[in-house]
C-alpha cells in the first residue's frame, strides 16, 4: 500500500471544508451530538461503509474491511462534541447556537477522520479490518469510557487504537508525539472544613474553620514540592473557595468549602496526590479543633502512548509531512483527554497536529471564544490516517 501526501487528497478538500464548517455552525455538547452523528453516519453510508450507532447514545462506528485478507484490526478515533462557550468569531460558519461552540476543534477531528474514511473506502488497499470511532462527550463527560462500558471493544475487537488532536501553538501541519505519558490524569477534589463558627469578635468561644482552610491551601503545594519525586511532574491547584456571607464580615462561618484539581502522569503519583490531600486536610483540621470532609473524584486517567504504536504513528506522520515536521519527543501536556480510557484497554498512540497560531500570529488557543480549527490541516490529518492504516495494515498478516 503506497503512502500518500496531503496534496493527493486535494480533490476532497472542498467537501471536507464544507463538512467542517457545517459541523462548526451546529455545535452540540455531551451526549447530544445527534445532528453531528447523523452527518457522520450519512457520509459513511454514502461511501459504502457499514455504520453502527447508539454506543454512548450518539456514538458512531464505521467498519471497513480491506480488500486483502488479514486478521489484524485497528481503530481510529475522533471526538464530535462542542463546548458550552459563547463564540466571538464573526465568520460565516460561526455557531448558530448561543452558548455552544466548537472551541476545541472536534469539528476538525471528525472531518479529518471522515476524509480518511472516504479515501480508504474508495481504495481499501489494506489487509484486515478498520474501525472508525466517532465518540461523544470528550469534554469532561468521558464519552470514551461510556462507549467502552457499553461494549465498544467487544463489538469491535481491535489490536490497536489511535487518536489525534489539533494544537494551536504548534506550527501548521507539524506533528508532535511522545512515547509514554503524554497527557495528565485529571482529578477533582473537595474539602469541607467544619467548625462551630460564631461571632467575629469572640473567636475564642468556638472553632474557626477558616484557619485550617487557609493553612491547607498553602500546604497543598508541599505535596508537589516535598512528596512527588523531583523527576516527575504533577500539579495541585485550588479553583474554588466558598465560606460565609459577603454581607456578614463579622460572622465566622461554620464551614469552608475548597475545591481544586490534581494532575499527574503515573498511577502511583495519582495515588499519592489523593492520599496526601486527604491527610493534610484531616491533620490540619484536627490541629485547629475542626473536622474535614474529603472527597477525591478520579476523572480522566493519564494518557500513556505505547512504544510500538508511537513508533508507527511517527512513521505515518513522516510519510505525510516529511521528517522535519515531526517531533517524536514532544513535551507532555498538563491537560487531560478521555482517549486515555481507550489506551487503558488497548495499545495505541495519541498524536498532536499543529493548528498554527501563537507564534504565527494566527488562531487562538483551544477553549477560547475566538478559536477556530485551521482548514489548512484537514488534508494533512486525513492523509496521516491513511498512511497510518498503510503502516498498520499495509501487508497481509
Ligand atoms: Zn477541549
Ligand atoms: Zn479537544
Amino acid at each position: 500500500m503506497t503512502r500518500i501526501l496531503p496534496r493527493d487528497l486535494l480533490a476532497h478538500r472542498d467537501e471536507l471544508v464544507a463538512i467542517r464548517h457545517d459541523i462548526h455552525r451546529h455545535p452540540e455538547t455531551a451526549f447530544e451530538e445527534n445532528r453531528t452523528a447523523d452527518v457522520v453516519a450519512a457520509k459513511l453510508a454514502a461511501w459504502g461503509i457499514p455504520v453502527h450507532r447508539g454506543l454512548a447514545k450518539t456514538g458512531v462506528v464505521g467498519t471497513l474491511k480491506g480488500r486483502k485478507p488479514g486478521q489484524r484490526a485497528i481503530a481510529l478515533r475522533a471526538d464530535m462534541d462542542a463546548l458550552n462557550l459563547q463564540e466571538m468569531n464573526s465568520f460565516a460558519h460561526r455557531s448558530v447556537h448561543d452558548g455552544k461552540m466548537h472551541a476545541c476543534g472536534h469539528d476538525g477531528h471528525t472531518t479529518m477522520l471522515l476524509g480518511a474514511a472516504k479515501q480508504l473506502a474508495a481504495d481499501p488497499d489494506f489487509a484486515g479490518t478498520l474501525h472508525f470511532i466517532f465518540q461523544p462527550a470528550e469534554e469532561g463527560e468521558a464519552g470514551a469510557r461510556v462507549m467502552i462500558e457499553e461494549g465498544l471493544f467487544e463489538k469491535f475487537p481491535c489490536d490497536a487504537v489511535y487518536g489525534m488532536h489539533n494544537m494551536p501553538g504548534i506550527a501548521t501541519g507539524k506533528f508532535a508525539i511522545r512515547t509514554g505519558p503524554m497527557m495528565a490524569a485529571s482529578d477533582t477534589w473537595t474539602v469541607v472544613f467544619r467548625g462551630t463558627g460564631g461571632h467575629g469578635a469572640m473567636p475564642f468561644k468556638g472553632t474557626d474553620p477558616v484557619m485550617p482552610a487557609a493553612a491547607f491551601v498553602t500546604a497543598t503545594q508541599s505535596i508537589v514540592g516535598r512528596n512527588i519525586s523531583p523527576q516527575h511532574a504533577a500539579v495541585v491547584s485550588v479553583g474554588h473557595i466558598a465560606a460565609g456571607s459577603h454581607g456578614s464580615p463579622n460572622v465566622i462561618p461554620a464551614q469552608v468549602t475548597i475545591r481544586g484539581t490534581a494532575r499527574s502522569y503515573t498511577p502511583a503519583d495519582r495515588d499519592l496526590l489523593e492520599r496526601r490531600l486527604g491527610e493534610l486536610a484531616d491533620g490540619i483540621a484536627k490541629a485547629h479543633g475542626c473536622a474535614a470532609e474529603y472527597h477525591y473524584l478520579r476523572r480522566y486517567p493519564p494518557l500513556v502512548n505505547a512504544v510500538e504504536q508511537t513508533a508507527t504513528a511517527i512513521r505515518a506522520a513522516q510519510a505525510t509531512v516529511g521528517d522535519a515536521l515531526v517531533d517524536g519527543d514532544a513535551e507532555a501536556l498538563t491537560g487531560a483527554e478521555d482517549f486515555a480510557f481507550m489506551l487503558e484497554k488497548k495499545p495505541g498512540a495519541y498524536i498532536l497536529l499543529g493548528n498554527g497560531g501563537a507564534e504565527e500570529g494566527g488562531c487562538s488557543y483551544v477553549h477560547t471564544p475566538t478559536y477556530d480549527f485551521n482548514d489548512d490541516i484537514l488534508l494533512a490529518g486525513a492523509a496521516f490516517w491513511v498512511n497510518l492504516v498503510a503502516e498498520e495494515l499495509g501487508s497481509a498478516g
